[in-house]
């Protein structure tokens, strides 16, 4: 049987070494709206679907908000996944239907589980004028996946060097002795580290962890091997250290976990498990959005606009990730 496609895509199938380094690029996508903020994403893509159990990896900025417009969101669900919003600048607004209204700030960690179901509406400040930050979201495991919607802030202390070669915050999981009190359905690791020119760290890590380390500026060395500026290094499972090292002023996200070992399927904000998950979840949202609220997801008071609907759904059946 021949595939159909008119111009089907090469697909480059292979397996590195275990100890391999791989280098992902960035695919810039544009939020929507009339001027359309892009965001950078590393996770999914081709090669990779999941580190640990992050499954989704958007980077943005830094934006001149009156230029694009910043981030305006207006409510929209999401099932079986745990949201992180994490900002090197600018302010954002979040509200959702499990009644949290938080502002989310720079160096602080702000977590939505949305279990079976939450919508939230985002929106930058019109008190930000420079929008700079990632959006990231966890996989919830089969055990916790349906668990109930909520919301936690956190902003962890800064770790520094003695000889001020690096900062670090840990905002999920430990690392260089600084361990976040945030609780999580598998093991993970989440931290920001801004490394001075010539820092080298070799940092302590759980070798049943994968690892990925996205650059924000700068550019550095992870096992030697050179990382920039936007790019997400993989590191698989096996090393007991993470080496960096730099010749610039860096900064950095460093997140991981064991591989997730679970198959899931992901459209639009819904994680499941079946195509027949997503097409119910679909289903649930615009039944909700016609009767003006609901059980299954909820919507937030007091927020300015219409929730979002979903957009259609592919004809293919929606293959599952692992
Ligand atoms: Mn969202």
């Amino acid at each position: 049987m021949s595939n159909t496609e008119a111009a089907p895509d090469e697909v480059l199938c292979e397996t590195g070494p275990a100890d391999d380094v791989e280098v992902l690029e960035p695919r810039d996508v544009p939020l929507g709206g009339p001027r359309a903020m892009t965001v950078r994403r590393t996770l999914p893509q081709r090669q990779r679907s999941l580190v640990g159990a992050w499954c989704f990896l958007d980077h943005y900025g830094p934006d001149d908000v009156a230029e694009t417009g910043g981030m305006v969101v207006p409510p929209h669900p999401h099932t079986g996944l745990q949201t992180v919003s994490w900002l090197f600048s600018g302010t954002i607004e979040h509200r959702d239907s499990a009644g949290f209204h938080a502002l989310v700030q720079p160096g602080e960690l702000n977590l939505m589980t949305a279990g079976s179901g939450v919508s939230h509406s985002e929106r930058s400040t019109a008190g930000t004028t420079v929008l700079h930050g990632a959006q990231l979201w966890v996989a919830l495991p089969e055990h916790a996946r349906e668990v109930e919607r909520t919301f936690e802030h956190y902003a962890p202390p800064v770790v520094e060097d003695d000889e001020g070669r690096w900062r670090a915050q840990v905002f999920l999981g430990s690392l260089l002795g600084s361990s976040s009190p945030v609780e999580t359905h598998t093991p993970l690791l989440g931290a920001e580290l801004a490394l001075e020119p010539g820092a080298e760290l070799v940092l302590d890590v759980d070798p049943t962890f994968e690892l990925a380390v996205l650059v924000d500026s700068g550019s550095v060395s992870v096992h030697g091997r050179r990382v920039e500026k936007d790019e997400l290094a993989y590191v698989a499972p096996g090393r007991d250290v993470l080496r960096l090292a730099t010749s610039e002023p860096t900064r950095l996200l460093v997140l991981g976990g064991p591989p997730f070992g679970e198959q899931i399927v992901m459209w639009w904000n819904f994680v499941g498990r079946t195509h027949e998950d997503v097409v119910a979840y679909r289903e649930r949202w615009h039944a909700e959005i016609a009767a003006g609220g609901g059980p299954a997801y909820g919507l937030p008071d007091g927020d300015p606009d219409p929730p979002l609907p979903a957009p259609e759904l592919p004809n293919a059946r929606i293959k599952p990730r692992t």
